[in-house]
């Protein structure tokens, strides 16, 4: 499990992420959402290494991946992250977009590997189209294969659903959802819909200005909001 322990970052006097304490267990999904700027990507991108912290720790299953003096690149962390714009590499077709997540490995086992996630994410046609020829859907799950390449042990999703209409991210979610079921990755999926939150989520943690107002089960959010701003958020999903 990944476990983070009073985890702080400043962009120069400005706080983003406050003495924030979490863990997440393999195939548990754990929803963050809170207000625009409270410091939800700056979590993901602590955890990813595009950011170090500056007081506190990051392990996974037991071993050091960021403390204040110390830091693993990103490349090295066991670590899948999908960004909210996909991020997909334009001059690179579907497989090599994929191929690319991959850490070193033998080329027969990386081709293997490569060939398995396009079954999985249904993409295996559009192996070797090039990404902007694909809808937001499709692009998606190209994006979720090339952070599932390198067998994470930690799934970081930043917004992942919200290029997406209404009808697509039902069904992409309950995708995603299965994907981490059946790989036991440890899941943290940022969003600003309390209500994909309550759906998705094991448990969900709300933020506010770089802090954890509460992390509990969905139900429990619902039924014992930690004051009136989690009360609102969470009031009105039914
Ligand atoms: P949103 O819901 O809008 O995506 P967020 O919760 O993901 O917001 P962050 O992107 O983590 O918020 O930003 C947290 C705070 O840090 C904000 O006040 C933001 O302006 C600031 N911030 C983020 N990135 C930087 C940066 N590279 N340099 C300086 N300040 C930054
Ligand atoms: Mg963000």
């Amino acid at each position: 499990s990944v476990i983070l322990s009073g985890i702080t970052h400043r962009y120069g006097r400005l706080t983003a992420v406050d003495d924030v304490s979490l863990s997440v267990a393999p195939r548990e999904v754990v929803c963050i959402v809170g207000p625009s700027g409270c410091g939800k990507s700056t979590l993901l991108r602590l955890i990813s290494g595009l950011e170090t912290v500056q007081a506190g720790t990051i392990t996974v299953d037991g071993a050091p991946l960021a403390t204040a003096d110390r830091s693993l690149p990103p490349e090295k962390r066991p670590v899948g992250m999908m960004f909210q714009d996909f991020a997909l590499f334009p001059h690179l077709t579907v497989a090599g977009n994929i191929a690319f997540g991959q850490t070193d490995r033998p080329r027969a086992e990386r081709k293997r590997r490569v060939a398995e996630l396009l079954e999985t994410m249904a993409l295996t046609r559009y192996a070797d189209v090039y990404p902007h020829t694909l809808s937001g859907g499709q692009q998606q799950r190209v994006a979720l294969a090339r952070a599932m390449a390198r067998d994470p042990k930690v799934l970081l999703l930043d917004e992942p659903f919200s290029a997406l209409d209404e009808q697509l991210r039902r069904s992409v979610r309950e995708e995603v959802v299965r994907i981490i079921r059946a790989t036991g990755v440890a899941t943290i999926v940022v969003t600003h819909d309390p209500e994909e939150a309550m759906e998705m989520g094991n448990r969900v943690v709300v933020m506010e200005a770089g802090r954890v107002i509460q992390a509990d089960s969905p139900v429990n959010l619902y039924k014992r909001p930690a004051n009136s701003f989690v009360a609102r958020l969470f009031g009105e999903v039914n």
